[in-house]
């Protein structure tokens, strides 16, 4: 098993369970019991950690010149470790934040 599996309810990190189900992978904590699909869960695309947050990102397009405009938003996940300061700043704001690569003006 992988150590960056992480139990969302108790933080269990070693005594995890891993069996595979047709083509889902499921996740068994052995110290609270809980279950849960593996391919279900959001994780970081950067280190793989479990321990992301929901949030909302902008949708930004460029407009007439060098003016963006912010079309919609979209659900994206923010990793607790690696996306911290992008995490606080939308913990902070309550409103989609912004991309990380705006449209080149
Ligand atoms: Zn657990
Ligand atoms: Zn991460």
């Amino acid at each position: 098993m992988s150590h960056l599996v992480i139990c969302q309810r108790c933080g269990e990190d070693e005594e995890l369970n891993g069996k595979k189900v047709g083509d889902e992978i499921f996740v068994e904590c052995q110290s609270c019991g809980l279950v849960w699909s593996r391919n279900l869960l959001p994780s970081c695309r950067k280190c793989s950690s479990l321990d992301v947050h929901p949030a909302f990102e902008a949708v930004v397009l460029k407009s007439r010149g060098t003016q963006l405009s912010v079309e919609s938003s979209k659900l994206i996940y923010l990793c607790a470790s690696c996306d911290i300061a992008r995490l606080r700043e939308y913990q902070r704001s309550n409103s989609p934040i912004m991309p990380k690569d705006l449209p080149n003006a």
